[in-house]
């Protein structure tokens, strides 16, 4: 199955108004002409105002994080997924390792959330990755099946055929130091074993991104691993170009 290549913006907590404007004009103007999909993921507060500004443009909105409650309620704070496809959103983040890492989300609580995006109708992006320490004990492929085994025992069919798989070495966020092209093939393909051994029909058309520093110099050489679909990207999508230049690699 020939899976499409599908380029994710992830801005953090980066950005104003001004800097969504001048995003969503450079991109209403030469996304058309780019073969892979593309959305961003914006903070929440600038998720209608982006939408506004690419309503003509083929490239989708996302957020990076959901409550894990499906209900509205009393949960001060949270923003729930069908609020996020109220205001425009397909995909959400789910599981980022900064969310892991300083908000103490668990992966049964990613699990949750992205359960969650998929009863809102979203696109659930799920992180997942191995710290430096980990790579270096050689623990990458314990770490990253026990990730996925817990997606697998929590989340239902329909949410496992929805969600896009986004491997983020956490080595390499925000570091400048991407993994080798062939470091990202090599666990892309392990994480699609991993998903075969369950489902091979999911693992046939899972997309499975990269993420962690991905640059426009570096990125077609990333996109030549038979598993990478694509790139979720941090710190380069906050320029119009460089994020262009980026979906342009892959080819
Ligand atoms: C990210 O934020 O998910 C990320 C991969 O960041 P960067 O591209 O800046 O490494």
């Amino acid at each position: 199955m020939s899976r499409r290549m599908l380029i994710a913006g992830n801005w953090k907590m980066n950005g104003d108004a001004a800097q969504v404007d001048a995003f969503a004009r450079a991109l209403s103007a030469d996304a058309g002409a780019i073969s892979a999909d593309m959305l961003v993921c914006v903070p929440f507060v600038y998720v209608e105002r982006l939408a506004a500004g690419l309503a003509d443009a083929p490239v989708a909105l996302g957020a990076q994080n959901l409550a894990a409650e499906v209900d509205p309620g009393a949960f001060t704070g949270e923003v729930n997924g069908a609020m996020l496809a109220d205001v425009g959103c397909r995909y959400v983040i789910v599981g980022h390792s900064e969310r892991r890492a300083l908000y103490g989300e668990t992966d049964a609580v990613v699990a949750a959330k992205a359960s969650a995006a998929v009863a809102a109708g979203l696109t659930p992006i799920v992180c997942v990755g191995e710290t430096l320490e980990q790579r270096e004990a050689d623990q990458t492929e314990a770490v990253l099946a026990a990730q996925l085994a817990a997606l697998f025992e929590q989340c239902d069919r329909a949410t496992l055929a929805a969600a896009v798989i986004a491997y983020e070495p956490i080595w390499a966020i925000g570091t400048g130091h991407s993994a080798s092209p062939e470091q990202a093939q090599d666990v892309h393909a392990f994480l699609r074993g991993q998903i075969a051994d369950r489902d091979a029909t999911i693992a046939e058309s899972v997309l499975l991104l990269y993420g962690g520093s991905v640059k426009p110099d570096n990125a077609a050489a990333l996109f030549a691993g038979a598993d990478v679909d694509g790139a979720l990207i941090g710190g380069a999508s906050l320029k119009a170009d460089s994020f262009l230049d980026i979906a342009r690699a892959t080819g």
